[in-house]
């Protein structure tokens, strides 16, 4: 859409539909899996195309240096200086692409967590209102793990459906060091279709951890293979593939969208519906709502309050590649988790959060970062280097700031202003790191750019965990939806994206976004039935 303005009033209505779902990904995916058995009819609006089944799929170099599946798309920081952001548009979104780490967050982040720098606050919801949830949304999404072995999470309901994906050797030496020194690793909870007590009816072939690739064979939870292409046969749900929701409309007093202005093959089609559900993203969710501005809604739809687009989070993250005498001919690597700086204790006032393993780091994409990482054993080549390196991801809390946060310009584009958070508290995880690397044996690492695996050239592009510009809340002078997912100041929009966090918490956010999905949508089948 950039250059092309936006449409004014568009009036001809194409179709009409119960329910119009803008974003096929982990929240929107979700929400149409939920509502398609009602029999109501749906539209599925999705920007992008299928992803296509191609060999460069798993293949490192279209995938991490030519960013093969990245969108053109063109945002700005907040210098206006444009940039790509790492998003995803194809049915599935980011979950197309994504590692497949389908963690919970812990009952505290529910509540106001204190850090560094500044408040993490409290959700309208507890912990226990969300754990039905987080368990339906496991058993769709087919996630693998074993609840009670991370001392840090919450009661739960319902085991996993399916074990934990077993360590592979170099891993379990890993896990078994870090247990002998006093550490609580526990298997990582990985959604994929895998079945390793009767491996000829799985389809896994536990390539390359899944993280950052799409999956040939289709064998990842992601929300296209679980949750979209199984109700597409269904008469009630139709998609449209390259459509992209430019605009919502309303009613004259405003407090209904009435249709959903979409550009499509170049030109602008309009869909109506009962209930309209944004899952565009947290950045195209905001963008769409600003661009929706009308006399009734001048800052924006569902924007009085001027909360929408604020409070953008991403992570503190950091990638940090290990060395170890011993090779580490690890294919699915992601298999371990470490939460034992996630609270604060132990003399700790912050929480430091979450160490996790990431996609097995190989020499093509390693190329950019070759001098520091040969400098670690200068005998070694770059593939000897890659052949032994042990990846780990270090995620630490960014808390919500109401001036980090999407903007729109007159012709439509995001202007994106965002500054980290919590750097002292990242950088306590890595001395923590640190720490560990030395009880294992793997003193030799580096921290690898913050881009490294992604080809972007400055780190606001790294959006793949973007979440919160349209929190919701009791109150609507402070949040944009209601606890039920639905704008304060209109009767029939939902929001049902990584959007509607209020908080990020220390964990991969993709399954609380399934888990919301889930919970609006058996509200949304109440109120079209009632
Ligand atoms: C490389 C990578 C690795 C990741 N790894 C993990 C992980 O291991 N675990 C985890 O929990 N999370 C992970 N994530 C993050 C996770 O994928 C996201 O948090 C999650 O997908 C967000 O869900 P969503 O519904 O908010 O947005 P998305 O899943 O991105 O869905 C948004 C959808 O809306 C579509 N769209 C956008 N604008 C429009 C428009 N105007 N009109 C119509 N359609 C539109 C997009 O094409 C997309 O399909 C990863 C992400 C990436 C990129």
């Amino acid at each position: 859409m950039r250059g092309l303005r936006r449409p004014a009033t568009v009036d001809s209505v194409t179709e009409h539909y119960d329910v119009i779902i803008v974003g096929t990904g982990a929240g929107g995916g979700t929400l149409a899996h939920t509502l398609a058995p009602s029999g109501r009819r749906i539209l599925l609006l999705e920007r992008g195309d299928f992803l296509p089944r191609e060999k460069q799929n798993w293949d490192p170099g279209p995938v991490f240096v030519d960013g093969r599946y990245i969108s053109k798309d063109t945002w700005y920081d907040a210098d206006g200086k444009p940039f790509q952001p790492q998003v995803h548009y194809f049915v599935g979104g980011a979950t197309k692409m994504y590692g497949a780490a389908l963690y919970r967050l812990r009952p505290e982040d529910f509540g106001e967590v204190k850090h560094a720098d500044g408040i993490s606050p409290a959700w309208p919801l507890s912990y226990d209102d969300f754990e039905p949830w987080y368990t339906r949304a496991e058993w769709l999404y087919q996630v693998h793990g074993i609840h009670g072995e991370d001392p840090t999470e919450g009661p739960w309901s319902k085991q996993y459906p399916w074990p934990a994906v077993s360590h592979e050797p170099r891993m379990q030496q890993v896990s078994d060091a870090l247990t002998a020194a006093g550490y609580h690793p526990f298997h990582a909870p990985c959604g994929i279709l895998l079945d390793e007590a009767n491996r000829p009816a799985s389809t896994c072939i536990r390539c390359r951890t899944c993280d950052g690739y799409p999956c040939l064979v289709h064998a990842k939870s992601d929300a296209e293979v679980i949750a979209v292409r199984p109700v597409l046969g269904r008469d009630n749900v139709t998609l449209l593939v390259n459509a992209e929701a430019v605009r919502l409309q309303t009613s004259p007093d405003g407090r209904s969208v009435t249709s959903v202005v979409v550009s499509r093959d170049g030109e602008y089609e309009v869909y109506s519906a009962d209930i309209v559900a944004l899952c565009a993203g947290a950045a195209n969710s905001a963008r769409i709502l600003l661009n929706s501005a009308s006399d009734a809604h001048p800052r924006g739809l569902a924007n009085g309050s001027d909360q929408v687009g604020r409070n953008y989070m991403f992570h503190n993250s950091k990638a940090v590649v290990a060395l170890g005498k011993e090779p580490n001919d690890t294919v699915f690597q992601k298999t371990l988790g470490l939460n034992d700086f996630y609270l604060p204790g132990n003399g700790r006032p912050w929480p430091l959060g979450n160490i996790q393993m990431v996609g097995k780091s190989n020499a093509e994409a390693m190329k950019g970062e070759e001098p520091k990482l040969t400098k670690l054993a200068p005998h070694w080549s770059l593939d000897d280097v890659a052949s032994h390196a042990v990846d780990f991801w270090l995620t630490t809390e960014d808390v919500p700031k109401p001036d980090n946060r999407v903007t729109v310009d007159r012709d439509g584009n995001v202007h994106l202003a965002y500054q980290p958070t919590n750097d002292e508290e990242a950088g306590h995880l890595y001395e923590e790191l640190k720490k560990i690397l030395n009880h294992t044996g793997m003193a030799r690492h580096h921290v690898l750019r913050k881009n490294f695996y992604m080809n972007m050239n400055i780190p606001v592009a790294g959006c793949a965990h973007q979440a919160g510009t349209c929190r919701f809340g009791t109150d609507p002078a402070t949040s944009v939806l209601d606890p039920d997912g639905k704008a304060h100041e209109l009767d029939n929009l939902y929001v049902v994206d990584t959007s509607f966090m209020p908080s990020i918490g220390a964990v991969n956010p993709a399954l609380t976004a399934m888990a919301n999905a889930i919970r609006v949508g058996e509200h949304l089948l109440g109120r079209l039935t009632g």
